[in-house]
């Protein structure tokens, strides 16, 4: 593949709630209806190629075909106002992928998630003969980075778990909570039989970007069209740092956890 291909700026948006009528705490993550409707407008004006974030990390992975100008909408959390958005985007042909917290599926509670109606288990399957392809976002919501190990390995299997249950076929993409992840997370998440992982960043995801990190730009209240446009266009945000920089950024943080041990150990 060119190298420069890796330098193409490939925007994998991430939305929350499309309402008219957000309660208080999810105001700041909502859109309207209108305004979702300009967005996936403009996303085909744009030429984009919708595909799910399972689709596109198979197409980088050379197991399918890339399209030229790809794009990735995402939702996170599982809010009940995703139906009415799920048929927005059927309307105009667009798949998605949607992280659905599991805790409320089964009247578990959740921890810093806005409190608003929530989709049910039974509201899935059709979901996805709508183009929407079903992801795991934890259990409880958490930040799992800094969870006990024992409580991270079961935010990322759990989910999984109940929704394959629900679903009756692999759930292979995962959303960290809150975007939060560290090195031991993002290898759980691989080692629990997940194909790919997104994080939030704020920046361009790539063909080079991490596929258990994947990059992510947030479309909240006050986000314009214009601005989600220029995302779009490949414009008005950064790239995320490639995956060669990222392993060569966490080769150098074990080497300086090595070298941690060992000043210690020359301590005793
Ligand atoms: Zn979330």
């Amino acid at each position: 593949m060119p190298a420069e291909r890796s330098a193409v700026p490939i925007p994998i948006l991430s939305f929350h709630s499309v309402t008219d009528r957000p309660g208080p705490d999810l105001a700041t993550w909502s859109v309207t209806p209108a305004r979702f409707g300009e967005h996936l407008d403009c996303l085909l004006d744009e030429g984009r190629t919708p595909l799910t974030v399972t689709d596109f990390v198979a197409a980088v992975a050379g197991r399918r075909e890339l399209p030229e100008r790809p794009v990735m909408v995402t939702f996170d959390d599982g809010y009940a106002d995703f139906v009415p958005a799920a048929d927005q985007m059927a309307a105009r042909g667009i798949v998605s992928t949607l992280y659905v917290t599991t805790g409320p599926l089964v009247g578990s509670p959740t921890v810093g998630m806005p409190i608003a109606p929530m989709l049910t288990a039974e509201q899935l399957a059709p979901l996805e003969v709508l183009g929407v392809e079903i992801g795991a976002h934890s259990h409880h919501h958490f930040h799992i980075d800094v969870a006990p190990r024992s409580v991270a390995l079961d935010e990322i299997g759990r989910p999984k778990a109940i929704l394959e249950e629900v679903l009756r076929h692999p759930v292979t993409s995962f959303a960290y909570p809150h975007g939060s992840y560290s090195v031991a997370v993002r290898d759980q998440v691989r080692a629990a039989g997940y194909t790919s992982a997104c994080a939030v960043r704020n920046a361009f995801s790539s063909i080079a970007d991490d596929p258990f990190s994947l990059a992510r730009l947030t479309v909240r209240d006050f986000t314009t069209t214009d601005t989600v446009r220029d995302w779009l266009q490949g414009r008005g945000a950064p790239i995320a740092p490639n995956r060669e920089r990222w392993r060569t950024k966490v080769w150098r943080v074990r080497r300086w956890a090595a070298a941690g041990d060992s000043r210690r150990q020359a301590q005793r």
